[in-house]
């Protein structure tokens, strides 16, 4: 049986999924973990929801963000603001012993005044819905230059719903050598 550990995840990391009850890895963990918590290439990972999706690209992501560094690292674009809010929680959660890495959800129909407050702060993870998102780009609250983690989670989903147009305006402000993660 394959364990965390072995996945190669951090002691802080292993502590919070024992916290969490989580006691071996799903299968698209398993597979996903090792590739995406080491090298420098693009992945593209086929998985139901309920099937431990969030936390097979959220962990290595978390391990990957330099704590040390205060600008955008990562951005997880999802279709909807539940999901957005459902990765956001779930990163929170996961990052509790990760000091020093912020994680923020931003989406529409909420507030921007409040989501503009919050990017004042350093925010190293952020999990958005694509419309919000440009718009607080366009705003200058977001600067995606240093981007180095794409992740597009329900990617199929975001395309029926007829972002495309919103992520290749999007891809347009993110630098071309980060890497992309894909999931559907
Ligand atoms: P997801 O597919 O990411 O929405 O995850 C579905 C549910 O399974 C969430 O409530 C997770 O907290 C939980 N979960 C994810 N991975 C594991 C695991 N390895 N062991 C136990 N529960 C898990």
């Amino acid at each position: 049986m394959t364990t965390f550990k072995q996945l190669g995840l951090s002691d802080s990391v292993l502590k919070v999924l024992s916290e969490l009850g989580f006691e071996k890895p799903t299968e698209i963990q398993e597979q996903a973990i090792p590739h995406l918590i080491k090298g420098n290439n693009d992945f593209i990972g086929l998985a139901q929801t309920g099937t431990g999706k969030t936390a097979a690209f959220g962990l290595p992501l978390l391990e990957r963000i330099d704590p040390f560094n205060n600008k955008t690292q990562a951005l997880v674009l999802a279709p909807t603001r539940e999901l957005g809010q459902q990765i956001a929680e779930h990163l929170d959660k996961f990052s509790k012993y990760l000091n020093k890495v912020n994680v923020l959800a931003i989406y529409g129909g909420a507030a921007i005044s409040n989501q503009l407050r919050s990017l004042q702060k350093t925010q190293q993870v952020i999990i958005a819905t694509p419309g919000r998102l440009i718009d607080l780009i366009r705003r200058k609250a977001i600067l995606l230059d240093q981007l180095k983690f794409l992740v597009l989670d329900e990617a199929d989903e975001m395309l029926n719903m007829g972002f495309k147009e919103d992520l290749d305006k999007i891809l347009s402000y993110t630098p071309a050598d980060k890497m992309t993660w894909l999931f559907s």
